[in-house]
This record gives structure tokens, sequence and C-alpha cells, in this order.
């Protein structure tokens, strides 16, 4: 490998990844700032997707990383089971702040995964203390990604993440998908057409009656299936239906929480609040593993029952409001407010949007979508299969001084929100050329 130590590439079992094609020429990351990568060989690399959609601030924020150190240095771990510290009490009173109104409660993990698992619990438990125990069926919806614990891949959609693990939770059902090329393709900012699909919700409540369906899930944004996003007035919809019929709305805003599309989460910059919503990248800006589970307080309320010495909710990580990562977290959090990022997404979003219209046109292109600071670019698949020339547009950006993310046929393109044109223009232009190499 091209590595300075010495090092072999058996023994790291990467994931979501194709180790033998790699493992034979692999591409490593050595040094980041603002918004670039620098490869082991020295190469400079734009980063058109803030990590893994979760570096919003830019790389090598001195504020995260001095936060870091003086945390590990005072508290490196404190229990908080029976036990406390002062840092994620001082971090769930600041999401609070930002939180679409009434998710107010905080529930802190370590990742996406296990946010969506704890909302789901919560969701489930919920129901269970308000005297609903009939209502054990959950709903996701097809090409949804709520990360890889066995409740996440089951109310997930992409039939890769599931197929190979046999049985999965029971009582589960997903609405349609809202990828839709026929009626939407290369519609600007969110597709007309669409809406009609959360109705779907209508028929699952008649086939299984409202009172054993507990909670719908959905990304307000699928951004792991390709940047799929919502039809006009369709989270509307679903939100009027689950309350209509006492069924949770759980928004997994993993990917689109802390700016994405602008505003601190979707649920605002499109005026639907779930009653949970979960995050966890933008959280600590990535530099610590970190997620969360923001609750309405009504629900939170319907635990804090029965006798005080009762635990409440059985529920919690080790690492449940680790010191350095809420360190990591405050200082993000001060990032963001201090440079006004949130609102980034929504001042760049039609430059961004004229940017990557301009890819219409190019060899295979079929759809282009994009909304705040978020994009994908769909190509008609390859004869020799679906992936393979979103995975040559991909590799042949890096190769070109580009990092972008291949799902199946379609490039994500998301970003950190520091981005300025001159980045925007630099990453299109390389893109641009990506796909007429690749052919
Ligand atoms: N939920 C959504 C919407 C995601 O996009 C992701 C990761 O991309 C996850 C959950 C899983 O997060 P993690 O990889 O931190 O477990």
């Amino acid at each position: 490998m091209a590595h300075d130590r010495a090092t072999s590439a058996e023994h790291f079992w990467m994931p979501f990844t194709a180790n033998r094609q790699f493992k034979g020429s692999p591409r490593l990351l050595e040094r980041a700032e603002g918004m670039y990568y620098t490869d082991t060989d020295g190469r400079q690399v734009i980063d058109g997707t803030a990590g893994l959609w979760c570096c919003n601030a830019g790389h090598g924020r001195r504020e995260i990383t001095e936060a870091v150190s003086r945390q590990i240095a005072q508290l490196d771990f404190a229990p908080t089971f029976q036990m406390g510290h002062p840092l994620p009490f001082e971090l769930a009173e600041r999401l609070a702040q930002i939180s679409p109104a009434g998710l107010n409660r905080v529930f802190f993990t370590n990742s996406g995964s296990e946010s969506a698992d704890t909302a789901l619990k919560i969701a489930l438990a919920y129901q269970r203390a308000i005297g609903q125990g009939s209502r054990t069926r959950l709903i996701g919806r097809e090409l949804a990604y709520h990360g890889v614990g066995f409740g996440g891949i089951s109310v997930g959609g992409m039939a890769n993440n599931r197929k190979a693990f046999g049985a999965l939770l029971p009582g589960v059902d997903h609405l349609p998908h809202t990828l839709d090329l026929q009626r939407n393709a290369f519609s600007r900012g969110l597709p007309e057409h669409g809406a009609e699909r959360a109705d779907e919700l209508e028929r699952l409540v008649t086939l299984h009656g409202a009172e054993n369906i507990a909670a719908v899930i959905v990304e307000p944004m699928s951004g792991s299936a390709g940047v799929i996003l919502p039809p006009k007035g369709y989270l509307q919809r679903l939100r009027e239906i689950t309350r209509k019929h006492g069924i949770l709305l759980i928004f997994d805003e993993v990917i689109t929480g802390f700016g994405r599309v602008g505003e601190a989460f979707a649920a605002q910059r499109w005026g639907v609040t779930p009653d949970i919503l979960t995050c966890a990248k933008g959280l600590t800006n990535g530099a610590i593993p970190m997620g969360a589970v923001l609750v309405d307080e009504q629900i939170h309320e319907a635990f804090m029952h029965g006798p005080e010495s009762t635990i409440e909710f059985f529920h919690g990580y080790t690492y449940s409001g680790h010191p350095v990562a809420c360190a990591a977290a405050l200082a993000t959090q001060e990032i963001y407010q201090r440079e006004n990022l949130f609102q980034k997404a929504i001042e760049l979003e039609d430059y961004w949007q004229d940017a990557l219209f301009s890819l219409q046109g190019l060899p295979n292109v079929t759809d282009i979508r994009t909304v705040g600071l978020v994009s994908g670019i769909q190509f008609a698949a390859h004869a020799d299969g679906v992936g393979k020339r979103g995975y040559e547009v991909f590799r042949q950006c890096f190769e070109d001084g580009l990092l972008a993310r291949a799902s199946g046929d379609t490039i994500a393109l998301s970003p950190a929100l520091i981005v300025e044109r001159e980045h925007i223009d630099a990453m299109i232009e390389r893109l641009a050329d990506a796909i007429r190499k690749a052919g």
C-alpha cells in the first residue's frame, strides 16, 4: 500500500467497502484542513462530501481540537448510569435551544445507528407507558437508511443492507419510496409529484388497525440511497395521518441535521415537526463519534411516573454523554452558531443548484436532485450492471482531486457548509470531467 509505515492491508475488514478491490489500489487520506483532504501521495483532494456527511464546519477546526484535548485531560470518562457529569446536561440544553418546537429532551448515543434503534425503542416503550401496548408495529420506507442495527435494518429499505441477515424485526411495513424519475427528473428543489405516496400509510392503518401501529420512521430527505427529496406536501401529509391515528412520527436527521438543507434541521426548513428526531454526524463535526435522539417533552413526561427510585427507561450505552464527545459537540455547536452556518445552505442554494444543473446533458445523466447544500446526480446504469458507472465516476473524481460519494449509480455531493463559490466551481468542473471520462 502507498503508506510510509510498512502496513499490511490484510487485517482491517473495511466497512461498506469492496475490500479486495480497494486493497488492490487503495485511496488513503492522511490530513485534512478546511475544504481539503491530503492523501498519502501528498495530493490535495476537495472534500465534496464533508467526510461522510459529517464535517459540516469543515476540517481541522482548532476550537474542537482544543476542547477535546482539554476535556480528555480533565475528565477522560465518567459514567452516566446513576452518575453524571456536567457536560451532557449543558449539551442537551444547547440542543434544545436549536431543536424543533417541543423536542427538548435529549438521549445521547454514539452513532446514527444507535440513534435509530433508540428512537424505535422510545416509541414502543412510550406507547406501552400510555396504555397503548398493542401498538407494536413499526413502519419504515423503501430505500430508507437508518443505520445497521437490527432495528434500523428492519425499518430500513435498502435491500443489500437487509437480505443477508435472516429474520429481522417482526411487524414491520414499508411505505413506498418517493423516487419518481418519470414525473420528477431534473426538478429544481422539492419535486412536484408524489405527496400522495404518503397516503399509503392510510392503507396500512386500514390493514392493521391504528391501535397496532407504534411509529413511522422516515428520513425527511434520504441521503444514503442517493439523495431522494420529499415531494412537496409529502411530509405534511405524513404528519397529518400519523397525528390523526395516534402514531408517532420519527424523523431520522442523521444527514439532514445541522444545516445540510438549511436551518438546524430539515423539520424546520420544511415546517413539519416530528415527535422524535434522531441525529449524529454533524453533531460533533465528525470529530468524535456521537449521536442524539431529541424527544418531545410530552413523550418524555409519559415515562416519568411511578416510584422515583425506578429506572424509567431500561436503555443506554456506556458512552451515552461521553465527556470528550460532549466537549467536541459543544465546540461544534459554538462554531455553527458563531459562523451562522445553518443559513449557508440557504444562501448558497441557488448558486449550488445552477452549478449542478450545468451537468444536465452530459453523457448518461438521467436526473439531478438538489436542495440546500446537497445533490444527487443519477446516471443510467452501465450494461455491465447497476453501480458500475456510479463507482467509475467516483473513482475518476478521486483521481481528479474530488471526493464524491457513490450510491449505486448516483453520485452524492454534500460539501461542508463553509464551502465558497470557488470550491463549488472546482467541484463541478472535476465532476463534469469525470462524467465525460467515465463515458
Ligand atoms: N441514519 C441515516 C439517515 C444515515 O444517513 C446514517 C448514516 O449515513 C445512519 C442513520 C447511520 O449512522 P452511523 O453510520 O453513524 O451509525
